[in-house]
């Protein structure tokens, strides 16, 4: 299916790796020129070299912390009116809330909630003047179920959730949709650190560690990032101009509700 979006211009916030780096190769091959940032300049540019050779693409580099403020308006100066946006970053640490101070919560607000609140902000009324925007949230799925031991990120996650829900239904009269995309567990080096975490807190082997996180999707495999990627691109296709609001999980089957 032609997603109808060659040309268009997207901003891919964390996109030097796992999940980000999906969305960006695979808009990149629609045709979309990508504007891809993370803080760490060398998988930054590897990134943008691969997604040139694999699609030819336009891919424009920003080495910056979305989190803060001087990141985001490099971010905006590369890429000053986004046809499409795509929010992430690196999620919270686990741990216990009785350890967690207050600092610890802005900062989980500030990288998940606030954050992609601010992109929003800064571009949804130029989508809104041009008539087309499509703003894909990448989240969780601790939204639908929440794991105990990442408070920090049910809570900050939860919270963007609740405000995209109502801004949804007001940018979608002017072809701007906004959607959450819920990974379950995919293969990516913040698996591995999860993993590595696992191997050390129980005695285990990574073998092992890996076996019983395997064993909780239905699927029985992990996820991989090109296909949250593919799933993306859908979500900024012409085609999906109906569809806002949403909170489309990506998970083999993992969360077990109907509903
Ligand atoms: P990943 O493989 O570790 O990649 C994270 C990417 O984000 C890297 O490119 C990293 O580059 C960049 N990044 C992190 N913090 C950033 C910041 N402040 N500013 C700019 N770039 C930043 O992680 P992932 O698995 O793709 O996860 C992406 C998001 O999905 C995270 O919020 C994660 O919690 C969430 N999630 C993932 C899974 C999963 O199974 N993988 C499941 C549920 C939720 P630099 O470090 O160089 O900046």
């Amino acid at each position: 299916m032609d997603l109808g979006i060659a040309g268009r211009r997207a901003i891919v916030c964390a996109a030097s790796k796992g999940l980000g780096r999906g969305c960006a190769m695979s808009l990149a091959r629609e045709g979309v020129a990508v504007t891809i940032a993370a803080r760490t300049p060398g998988p930054l540019e590897q990134t943008a070299d691969d997604i040139r050779t694999a699609t030819g693409s336009q891919v424009t580099t920003v080495c910056a912390d979305v989190t803060t403020e001087a990141g985001r308006e490099a971010l905006l100066a590369s890429c000053p009116d986004p046809d499409i946006l795509v929010n992430n970053a690196g999620g919270p640490p686990p741990g216990n809330f009785r350890d967690w101070d207050r600092d610890d919560w802005m900062a989980a607000l500030n990288a998940n909630m606030l954050t992609p609140i601010e992109l929003i902000k800064r571009t949804v009324d130029g989508m809104i003047e041009r008539r087309f925007g499509r703003i894909v949230n990448i989240t969780s799925g601790a939204v639908k179920a929440p794991i105990p031991i990442l408070g920090l990120s049910n809570g900050a996650r939860s919270g963007l959730t609740g405000f995209i829900a109502g801004l949804a239904r007001e940018t979608v009269q002017h072809n701007v949709t906004i959607n959450n995309l819920l990974p379950g567990i995919f293969d990516t080096d913040r698996l591995v650190g999860i993993i590595q975490g696992a191997v050390e807190a129980q005695g285990i082997t990574v073998d092992q560690a890996r076996a019983a996180r395997r064993a909780t999707i239905p699927a029985g495999r992990f996820g991989d990032p090109e296909e949250f990627g593919e799933a993306c691109a859908y979500l900024c296709s012409r085609q999906a101009g109906f569809m806002t609001g949403q909170n489309v999980l990506i998970d083999g089957g993992a969360y077990p509700g109907t509903y």
